[in-house]
């Protein structure tokens, strides 16, 4: 058994021994209060802590899962065990009408736009006649199975935390699977994903949509424990109060959430008690507590109190058995020399400057062909233009006959175009085979559902067995279960051809392989890429590293400002004058 499981047995232990030995009923009402916020605070784990998008608004969700149930329940006596889906379902819809509008949005206009949004909601809950205005509703019934009632005291305590610890689980599978990895992939920018063929935008409005779900089954719950809702427990206050949970618990992780909320619900009650006491009259100074809590916790504990047993226990490296694992479907390959590439006359202006000028080039199947030039030629700008990563002012690129002018990067890399990163990109905290295998994402199809409840595990099998055998081609063998964040630039550049070759491509697109790497890391990456245009990959490179690009080159494209200076094989670009004037030009 390994620690997760362990540690996931002994909380259930833990809930149902708490559950029959005769603790105060006080202790277990505070033990219900905090298992709903700690539901709430999940949902910012996956959206804040994995997803990176912070919200301010998570209280609103709550609120609309509890004003749904009181009112539906006491106005139309709608059993509480369909409001909870009635809920679920004016939840979503409001979470992906809130969501689509602001997800498009960056930086610090997404958490704005959620104050907004929390703040908008409370007020309409305070203003709505027959939501009984800032009084609320009253005299919601508990919650029962036929005659049992399970809305109050032991039994609440035993449905919330099991609701509690089933969300959690599912988390934890979610995040460790193809729609998971992808997730993860988004906080470090979309770049990488998209070039993965991940829509990052639909993952986003995905991981809001769980989030506001968690928050409004929370609501639910709350309401019928509560008996009664108003608007003061879903405004903004208790928004912030919610992510404050999931930052002093570590919002990076699932178990912080409950280890947050615990905290956030025991400390508020006592200072509320304390404070006033101290001070010698009364006021919510817990806020400013918190305040200077939640600064405390960024500074000297920035990945949250989680975080010190994540530590001493790091994550168990996926042991799932994947060698009798089918292969995932491959595509056919072009037939050697077929033409793969056709760069057309493409151009791209920024404002006055013209950085690419009417470049066109072939590449064949089988082909090593390497872009070079001076610094500032274009060579970064056109290896953009073609994979789709900017649009181009002019020109077009076809893909095995195919225009791909127009598309997005991640439609191009589900056509069979794979590329790697001039400044790596790859998620520090996962393994090297999950990181690799978030390349093969284009060619799965297990969902979110079906990786909450596990059903995904023969793809995953065959995802982690891709992955392997993509890093031993490489050589990286030995390599599987490292951290990324821990290799060094030579084995992380090698690591993005691994997760590029994933994607099964068939032309493979390399922005300056050789950066960084050390003379022996050069030597070995020659040998891998001759390898794999052996194994019949069509290659492309931009390159800085003169030796290299001669080494393995059959083609060479020279720019110089934008313009072509000439192609042709590396012995004829060697021998140009007009090439060596471009370079001893900008050397001197
Ligand atoms: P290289 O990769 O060959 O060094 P680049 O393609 O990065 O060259 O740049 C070509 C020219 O375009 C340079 O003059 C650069 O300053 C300019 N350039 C590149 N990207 C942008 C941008 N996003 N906005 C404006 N100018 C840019
Ligand atoms: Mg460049």
């Amino acid at each position: 058994m390994n620690k997760q499981k362990l540690f996931i047995s002994l909380l259930i232990v833990s809930v149902l021994i708490i559950a029959a030995l005769p603790f105060p009923d006080f202790w277990i009402v505070q033990l219900n209060y905090i298992g709903l916020y700690a539901l709430v605070s999940l949902g910012l784990v996956l959206l804040t802590g994995v997803g990176g998008l912070t919200s301010f608004g998570q209280a609103a969700f709550v609120g609309i899962g509890a004003y749904t149930t009181a009112w539906l329940t006491l106005n139309l006596g709608i059993s509480p065990w369909i409001t909870v889906m009635i809920g679920f379902g004016l939840t979503a819809l409001s979470a992906l009408v809130v969501g689509v509008i602001t997800l498009r949005m960056s930086g610090h206009y997404l958490p704005l736009a959620t104050i907004a949004w929390g703040l908008s909601l409370y007020y309409l809950m305070g203003n709505l006649d027959a939501l009984g205005k800032y009084d609320g509703l009253l005299g919601i019934e508990s919650l029962s199975i036929g005659n049992v009632d399970i809305g109050q005291g032991r039994l609440f305590f035993v449905l919330t935390w099991a609701i509690l610890i089933s969300s959690a689980i599912a988390l934890l599978n979610l995040l460790d699977s193809r729609p998971g990895r992808a997730i993860r992939s988004i906080k470090g920018g979309s770049l990488m994903a998209e070039a993965m063929g991940i829509n990052t935008f639909r993952y986003k409005v995905t991981i809001f949509l769980i989030a506001a779900l968690l928050a409004s089954v929370a609501g639910w719950l709350m309401a019928h424990f509560q008996r009664t809702v108003n608007p003061s427990a879903f405004g903004l206050k208790m928004g912030i109060e919610y992510l404050f949970m999931a930052v002093i618990g570590g919002v990076g992780y699932v178990w912080g959430a409950i280890v947050g909320a615990g905290l956030v619900k025991l400390l508020d009650d006592y200072l509320q008690i304390a404070l006033p006491a101290l001070i010698g009259t009364s006021g919510s100074y817990e806020v400013i507590v918190f305040g200077i809590a939640i600064v405390l916790v960024l500074k000297y504990l920035p990945d949250g109190i989680w975080s010190l047993v994540a530590r001493k226990v790091p994550r168990p490296p996926r042991r799932i058995d994947w060698h009798d694992a089918k292969p995932l479907s491959a595509r056919t390959k072009p037939a050697k020399g077929e033409l793969v590439l056709k760069v057309d006359r493409i151009g791209k202006q920024f404002g006055g400057l013209t950085a690419v000028n009417d470049i066109s080039f072939d590449i064949h199947s089988g082909q090593i062909v390497g872009l070079i030039g001076p610094n500032g030629a274009g060579k970064s700008t056109s290896f953009n233009l073609i994979t789709g990563v900017m649009p181009k002012t002019k020109g077009q690129v076809f893909f095995r006959g195919q225009d791909i002018s127009a598309l997005p990067s991640r439609e191009i890399s589900r056509q069979g175009m794979a590329r790697t990163f001039q400044h790596v990109k790859m998620i520090n905290d996962m393994t090297v085979l999950e990181n690799v295998a978030l390349g093969a994402y284009t060619r799965g199809r297990c969902g979110v559902i079906a990786s909450m409840f596990r059903t995904n595990k023969k793809e995953e099998q065959r995802f982690m067995k891709e992955a392997q055998q993509q890093l031993e081609r490489i050589g990286m063998g030995e390599y599987l279960h490292e951290l990324a964040g821990n290799l060094a630039m030579g084995p992380q550049r090698l690591m993005e051809i691994a997760r590029a070759l994933c994607c099964d491509p068939m032309l493979l697109l390399l922005d300056e392989p050789a950066a960084g790497l050390r003379h022996k890391e050069k030597q070995e990456l020659i040998k891998i890429l001759r390898q794999l245009k052996n194994e019949g990959m069509s290659i492309f490179l931009v390159e800085h590293d003169m030796d290299l690009v001669m080494d393995v080159c059959d083609h060479l494209v020279v720019m110089e400002f934008g313009n072509l200076l000439m192609q042709g094989t590396p012995s004829e670009v060697q021998a140009s004058p007009a090439v060596r004037a471009a370079y001893l030009g900008m050397e001197h």
